[in-house]
């Protein structure tokens, strides 16, 4: 295959320590073939580097194209990743330190015009930035809320991640001094609180605390974010007050951000959509009465990711673009 009419595909993918998703992103920014692989607990990089290649000639194969007909590859990976040198940092969900994930890549996609590795929440934000909830948007902050919490950050149309790719980490900024300690190591992280296992805790002390609720007929030990929302949807105080204390602490961690960053938007993501969505007036509702200039200026409208996992491809495959 020549290398006329290159560009108008790109690969993305993105991994987590238990599969591997590849797409074919087009020019418009759309996904137009994906396909996975599940990946082995404790996958060194190197193993890691040839599964994101298989995978990403499965997608390429699916759309009926060689993989070399596809511009560039972009991986978004969990962890500190830094675009400039291909290495991942840290990734906790790896258990890598310092690995040279991008030249292991660029092995395996040897006609690729650029390979590049970046981590996987600012892709997230990048792809909706081009394609999904935050279209459109030259300013974006994005959270995944999940066991912790993800976040990316957009500033001008490109992935903000400051010095080594390091920076951006809004779940570790403290919105409780001394408080609970985080997966992190220090303690009052907005993580600590606002992650869905954080809520899921705050749920099981509350439903062991008030037996004689609705709430405190849920098995106190498996208790989960929709079941506490169900309870104080039927009006259950004990489970109301569990997510009115969460919704504050939501509020604060994205009032945080705005202030840092003043985006155009800010966007929610993460499993559970159906239960943000129900959160969502409320939060907009506490974070307005809190952002800083708030009477003076418009402000940044919370909003749910509409990508899903096609959001990280479309992130992934645009760092090759020039400018991103
Ligand atoms: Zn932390």
């Amino acid at each position: 295959m020549g290398r006329e009419g290159r560009g108008e595909y790109r690969i993305g993918a993105v991994f987590s320590n238990r599969e591997i998703i590849a797409g074919v992103v087009d020019s418009r920014h759309r996904v137009v073939s994906r396909a996975s692989l599940a990946l082995g607990a404790g996958c060194d990089y190197r193993e890691t580097a040839r599964l994101v290649a298989d995978c990403a000639g499965l997608a390429a194969r699916g759309l009926g194209i060689d993989p070399d007909r596809c511009a560039s590859v972009g991986v978004g990976c969990p962890g500190i990743a830094n675009r400039e040198t291909g290495e991942v940092v840290y990734s906790g969900p790896m258990v890598w330190n310092h690995v040279p994930l991008g030249k292991e890549l660029q092995k395996h996609f040897p006609a690729a015009d650029t390979v590049a590795v970046a981590e996987l929440a600012g892709c997230t934000a990048l792809g909706e930035a081009l394609a999904g909830a935050a279209l459109r948007c030259a300013q974006v902050v994005l959270f995944q809320f999940g066991a912790g919490i993800g976040s990316g950050v957009v500033i001008d149309g490109r992935i903000f991640g400051g010095k080594y790719c390091a920076g951006a980490r809004l779940g570790h900024c403290t919105i409780v001094s001394g408080g609970k300690t985080c997966t992190c190591g220090r303690k009052g992280c907005f993580e600590a609180y606002a992650s869905l296992e954080a809520l899921a805790e705050q749920a099981r002390e509350a439903a062991a605390r008030y037996k004689n609720t609705l709430l405190g007929r849920y098995d106190a030990l498996t208790i989960s974010p929709s079941e506490v929302m169900d309870c104080a949807r039927k009006g259950d105080r004990a489970a109301r007050r569990v997510i009115s204390q969460y919704i504050d602490y939501v509020s604060d961690g994205i009032v945080n951000a705005v202030n840092a960053f003043r985006p155009e938007i800010v966007v929610l993501g993460g499993t559970e959509v159906k239960f943000w969505k129900e959160l969502l007036d409320e939060i907009n509702s506490r974070c307005c009465e809190r952002y800083y200039g708030a009477a003076l200026l418009p402000v940044p409208k919370v909003v749910l990711a509409s990508l899903g996992v096609d959001a990280g491809l479309i992130g992934a495959a645009a760092l090759g673009e020039a400018g991103n």
